[in-house]
């Protein structure tokens, strides 16, 4: 089964960025490393929300075009999307669902409610993958 590794370093720096962008939702890009089913994040980017809502994300045209630099640069690939749902549970809305198929990568949530992470891709169903830290 496919899972993600995530530190505790890099979760405490989404979460900061998450309270930071409140009522907002917050967003980043995940770069990282992908071994047999193991993706680990090496590099969290920490991006802007151009909606500026608390229900919406998105990251702009120059932001993602900047991923693709560092990707080149520091030699990861792009394997996650980090956005917070700062008034929900962490898991994908509608619109989430859309985009998951649209960039298939792990997705991760974090929830301003529970102040928990949760980690899911997109098959033909939304299947929740574990997050480990090692
Ligand atoms: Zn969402």
């Amino acid at each position: 089964m496919q899972k993600i590794i995530l530190t505790k370093v890099q979760k405490q720096i989404l979460s900061n960025h998450a309270n930071k962008e409140k009522p907002n939702e917050s967003c980043a890009i995940l770069l990282g490393t992908e071994k047999g089913d193991k993706s680990k994040v090496e590099k969290v980017f920490l991006t802007k929300n151009t909606d500026q809502s608390p229900v919406n994300f998105t990251i702009s045209a120059e932001q993602r075009l900047e991923a693709d630099k560092m990707e080149k640069e520091l030699k990861l690939k792009i394997i996650g999307i980090f956005h917070s749902h700062p008034d929900s549970k962490a898991y994908p809305s509608s619109t989430d669902k859309k985009f998951m198929d649209l960039n298939p990568v792990v997705w991760v949530i974090f929830s301003g409610i529970s102040k928990d992470f949760k980690a899911y891709v997109l098959e033909s169903e939304i299947s929740e993958i574990p997050i480990e830290s090692e």
